[in-house]
C-alpha cells in the first residue's frame, strides 16, 4: 500500500534520505562537462578516503544497484583460471556464489548457520587444504540477519595465505570501520543507498590498483568490466557510458554531510543509538532478537515473529505502513521473523515514535 505522508523507511535500503540530498538532484548535468567531471572526481576521492585508502587502491563506480557492482567485481577480478572460496552465512553470501557460478568460475562454498559468524579457524583450515584457491569472498555485515562477520581476522589470514580478499561491505560501508591500511583487502564493494545515505542507482568498488591492472581482459561482460571502467576514469575522468548524474550529485551531497556529521564513527554512534532504542523498547513488549548481542551489528535488527495466533506479519506491516513506517519482511530460511532497519537519515526520536506505533498496533491486534 502507499502512504499519504512521507514514509520513514526502516529497511536496509533504499532508505530515508535528507532533504539536502534529494535537493542536490534538482538540476541537469552534462555528463562530459567539466563540472560533472569534477563532481565524479570528488565522489571517487571521498569514497576512497572513507576507507583510509591511499594510492594503493582506486574507487571504481558503476551504474546500477549493489548487486551490479558485486557481479562486476567478481567478473573482473576472478579470472577463468582462478578459484573462488565464498564464505556464506546468509542470502548475500549465497548471491556471490550464484554470481560466480553463473560466470562459469570455479567456486567453493563454506557455509554457517544464519545466526553464526564466519569462523576464521575453519577458513584457515580450508585455505591450508586447498592451495588452488586464489580468492576469498566475505560479506562484512550479512544484511539477511544483521550479523557482523570478523573482517579483520579474515583479512589477516587470507593475506597470510597469499589470497585476494573481496569484501561485500554493502550494508556497513560508511558506518562500521573498514581500514584498507590496517587490513589487506583486494576489493571492497558498496553502494550509494545504504549507510552513505544517498539515493539508489550506483555501486562502487575500492580495488587495489595492481589487482585492477592485472585484471585486463578477465571480464566476459563489456558494461561490467571494472578494469575498462577504471581506465575510463584514469584517462579523462569520465564515465564510459551514461552516468546516473543526479545519483552522483546526491551521493556527493550525502558524502559532504557524512563529513559534517563527524565521519563514520559519528554515524555509527547514531545508528547504535537507533538500534539500542529499538531493541530496548521491543524487549519491553516481549519481542526477541534473532541474533546474540556479540554478533549483532547496529545496522538492521531481526526479531522473531511472536508465535501467538494474534500476530500476523501482513497486518502488522500494513498497520505500520498506515502510520508512516515501512519495515522489512524477513527472509530467513530457518526462523519466522521480521526486520527493522536502523540506518538512514533517522534518529532515536524516530524510533520512539515507531515504538509507540508498535505498542498501539500490538494492542489492536491482540483485541481484534
Ligand atoms: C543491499 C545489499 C546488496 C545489494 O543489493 P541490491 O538490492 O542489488 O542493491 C549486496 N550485499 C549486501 C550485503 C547488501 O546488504
Amino acid at each position: 500500500m502507499t502512504t499519504a505522508a512521507p514514509a520513514i523507511l526502516l529497511t536496509p535500503g533504499p532508505l530515508t534520505t535528507r532533504l539536502e540530498t534529494r535537493q542536490a538532484m534538482l538540476r541537469d548535468w552534462g555528463s562530459r562537462d567539466e563540472a560533472f567531471i569534477a563532481l565524479t572526481a570528488e565522489m571517487r576521492r571521498r569514497l576512497l578516503a572513507l576507507a583510509g585508502g591511499g594510492d594503493s587502491h582506486a574507487a571504481v563506480p558503476l551504474q546500477g544497484s549493489g548487486t551490479f557492482i558485486v557481479e562486476a567485481t567478481i567478473a573482473t577480478l576472478v579470472g577463468p583460471a582462478d578459484h573462488l572460496l565464498v564464505l556464506v552465512n546468509g542470502a548475500y553470501g549465497e548471491r556471490i556464489a550464484a554470481i560466480a557460478r553463473r560466470l562459469g568460475r570455479r567456486v567453493d562454498v563454506l557455509t554457517w548457520e544464519e545466526d553464526q559468524p564466519v569462523s576464521p579457524a575453519s577458513v584457515d583450515r580450508a585455505l591450508a587444504e586447498n592451495p588452488a584457491i586464489t580468492h576469498v569472498a566475505l560479506v562484512h555485515c550479512e544484511t539477511t540477519t544483521g550479523l557482523l562477520n570478523p573482517l579483520a581476522e579474515i583479512a589477516a589470514l587470507t593475506s597470510r595465505h597469499g589470497k585476494a580478499l573481496l569484501v561485500d561491505a554493502m550494508s556497513s560501508f560508511g558506518a562500521l570501520p573498514i581500514d584498507l591500511k590496517a587490513h589487506p583487502v583486494a576489493a571492497v564493494m558498496a553502494s550509494s543507498n545504504k549507510c552513505l545515505e544517498g539515493v539508489p542507482g550506483l555501486g562502487f568498488a575500492l580495488i587495489e590498483r595492481r589487482t585492477l591492472a592485472a585484471a585486463k581482459g578477465n571480464c566476459p561482460s563489456l558494461s561490467l568490466d571494472l578494469h575498462d571502467q577504471w581506465q575510463g576514469f584514469e584517462t579523462n575522468g569520465q564515465w564510459r557510458f551514461t552516468p546516473p548524474v543526479q545519483v552522483v550529485a546526491a551521493l556527493v551531497a550525502a558524502l559532504r554531510q557524512l563529513e559534517a556529521e563527524g565521519d563514520p564513527p559519528a554515524r555509527l554512534r547514531r545508528y547504535r543509538a537507533n538500534f539500542d532504542t529499538l531493541a530496548a523498547g521491543m524487549a519491553e513488549m516481549g519481542f526477541r532478537l534473532f541474533l546474540d548481542a556479540a554478533v549483532q551489528a547496529p545496522i538492521i535488527a531481526t526479531f522473531h515473529s511472536p508465535a501467538e495466533p494474534w500476530f500476523r506479519f501482513d497486518g502488522f506491516y500494513r498497520a505500520l505502513a498506515g502510520r508512516g513506517f515501512l519495515i522489512y519482511p524477513g527472509k530467513l530460511s530457518r526462523a519466522d521473523s521480521f526486520r527493522i532497519g536502523c540506518i538512514g537519515a533517522i534518529e532515536p526520536a524516530d524510533f520512539q515514535r515507531l515504538l509507540e506505533a508498535i505498542a498501539a498496533i500490538v494492542d489492536e491486534m491482540k483485541t481484534a
